[in-house]
């Protein structure tokens, strides 16, 4: 699934959130999002997931207009959005009830995506058994399992450390390579922006805008963070930051 964004500007009362933004991202496609905080990413995902309508411009999916949520768009947020009284299991299977899949097949398909972030062993544990990184693995499980074309993550890994955040990374890429969905992710990290974007977006606020779009072809290994083109991409993410701060 495409997403596009043409001439899209989106004001809260006086505030202008994003201004003028055009951008397409492929079907497949993996891009990543990065800017200081007030920029308008919150908004923009909100858009793209039909959250949100904008104020002028159309944000189109496939090249349909978005008039509200589909059910195959997956959004991933930092607070994971899990609900404590269910087991993993149960908020694995959750996008599949509301989309009316049989018990058997959601128990399976859930099972199947716990399976994948290595998370089967505690299909039965809360939400509040589990570490963040589990947490959050579970998230992704819940979006997995959806089979969802398109998934928007917004911060997903801030709360985490480190080690963690890297281990989950290789996991949402590896994820990512098999599946093949439509990836937006909006992250405050540049490492994180470099390893996991196919196209680095890089947005300055006051008014939300687009200062840089970054090609960053040699992403796509979980060796990628040792290499120098790595540490290069980094270096040119970090003064694009640095060019928008300053505008
Ligand atoms: P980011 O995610 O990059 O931090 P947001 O999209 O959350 O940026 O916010 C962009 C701007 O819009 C900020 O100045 C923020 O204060 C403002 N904003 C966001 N949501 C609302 C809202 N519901 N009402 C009014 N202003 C908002
Ligand atoms: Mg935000």
């Amino acid at each position: 699934m495409s997403l596009s964004f043409e001439g899209v500007t989106l004001a809260y009362d006086e505030l202008i959130a994003l201004d003028n933004l055009n951008l397409h991202v492929a079907s497949g496609e993996a891009l990543a999002v990065i800017g200081p905080s007030g920029c308008g990413k919150s908004s923009m995902l909100r858009l793209a997931a039909g959250l949100a309508q904008p104020s002028a411009g159309t944000v189109a999916v496939d090249g349909k207009t978005l008039a509200g949520p589909r059910q195959e768009t997956a959004l991933i947020l930092q607070d994971y959005g899990l609900l404590p009284w269910k087991t993993a299991l149960a908020n694995a299977e959750l996008g599949l009830v509301i989309q009316g899949v049989s018990a058997d097949e959601r128990r399976q398909r859930a099972l199947s995506a716990l399976k994948r972030v290595d998370l089967e062993a505690f299909a039965q544990s809360y939400p509040r058994q589990l570490s963040g990184g589990m947490q959050q693995r579970l998230a992704l499980a819940r979006a997995l399992a959806l089979d969802a074309t398109m998934l928007l993550m917004d911060e997903p890994l801030s709360a985490l450390d480190a080690l963690l955040r890297e281990e989950l990374q290789n996991t949402l890429l590896t994820c990512w390579q098999e599946k093949r969905y439509t990836q937006v992710l909006v992250t405050h990290s540049i490492e994180e922006a470099v390893f996991l974007g196919q196209r680095i977006v890089v947005m300055a606020p006051r008014p939300g805008r687009v200062v840089a779009c970054l090609d960053n072809p040699q992403m796509g290994s979980l060796d990628y963070r040792n290499e120098e083109a790595f540490f290069a991409q980094c270096r040119a993410v970090r003064s694009a930051l640095e060019g928008g701060a300053r505008s």
